[in-house]
């Protein structure tokens, strides 16, 4: 992936990058509808690997505009975000949002073998709320899962600065 701009704020950390997968819960992912860029917000569930490899699952109806373009073009990009809090500044360009994110590019692989969709929607729920869930033939067959399998993702955290004065002559930058 590109090299990101404010290379200090990257997170290389695996366990933060997990808090991160584990707050989310939910990621913006991004598809390609022929020239005209389509985002859709979906929950997912994750998987990593002892090298880090990095895979989501996402379930929903057996129809709709999302499954259309990934069956066309399965590239995808994802998107997601936790511990977001707004912050003042002194000036109004100092004024900012702290957060953490991450950033994923990948392919869309639909998932038919219904034990795997099976495993895919109990990872799912894992992720969603940490219990263990199971599922039956009949549950799956009327559910679309698709694994999104990540060749790259990258983290990030902006920090909640240190307090500033909120007047303009109230002092020295903090
Ligand atoms: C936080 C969050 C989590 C979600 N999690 C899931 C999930 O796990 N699985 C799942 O299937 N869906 C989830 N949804 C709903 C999802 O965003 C879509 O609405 C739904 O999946 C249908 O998408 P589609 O591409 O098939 O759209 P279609 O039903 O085919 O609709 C096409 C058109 O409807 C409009 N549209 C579709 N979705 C939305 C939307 N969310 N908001 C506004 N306009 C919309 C757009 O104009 C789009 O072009 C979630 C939504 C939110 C906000």
């Amino acid at each position: 992936m590109k090299g990101m701009t404010r290379r200090e704020l990257e997170i290389t950390d695996r366990g933060e990058i997990l808090e991160i997968l584990d707050k989310c819960k939910y990621l913006h992912l991004g598809l390609c509808d022929g020239d005209e860029p389509y985002v859709v917000p979906m929950n997912y569930g994750y998987t990593m690997d002892e090298n880090g490899k990095l895979d989501f699952y996402l379930h929903g109806a057996v129809w709709g505009r999302k499954l259309d373009i990934m069956r066309k073009n399965p590239k995808i990009f994802a998107e997601m975000e936790c511990d977001t809090e707004p912050f003042a500044g002194d000036v109004a360009c100092r004024y900012g949002l702290a957060y953490r994110s991450l950033m994923a590019r990948g392919t869309a692989v639909f998932i038919e073998d219904p034990e795997e969709k099976m495993k895919a929607l109990s990872i799912l729920m894992k992720t969603q709320t940490g219990e263990d869930f199971t599922f039956t033939e009949k549950l799956v067959k009327v559910v679309a899962i698709i694994r999104l399998d990540i060749s790259e993702y990258t983290a990030k955290c902006r920090p909640m600065p240190k307090a500033r004065p909120m007047t303009a002559d109230a002092g020295e930058d903090a």
